[in-house]
């Protein structure tokens, strides 16, 4: 099971793009950023860094 980013929440700070142990956090187009699921280890550093709240198993 992957961690998800909620990108209605997301403030694009980059926070969890900096801790990602895998390096599968990429900004989008659109200013947010999103999880590759697949390469996810669901390791939980990425929500433990969010300000907001936004990412979630
Ligand atoms: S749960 Fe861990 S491996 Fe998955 S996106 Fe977050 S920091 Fe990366
Ligand atoms: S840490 Fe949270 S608010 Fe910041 S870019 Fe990641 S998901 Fe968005």
């Amino acid at each position: 099971m992957a961690y998800v980013i909620n990108e209605d929440t997301c403030i694009g700070c980059g926070s969890c793009e900096g801790v990602c142990p895998v390096s599968c956090i990429s900004a989008t187009d659109e200013g947010k950023y999103t999880i590759e699921e697949d390469t996810c280890i669901s390791c939980g550093a990425c929500a433990g860094v969010c300000p907001v709240e936004a990412i979630a198993e």
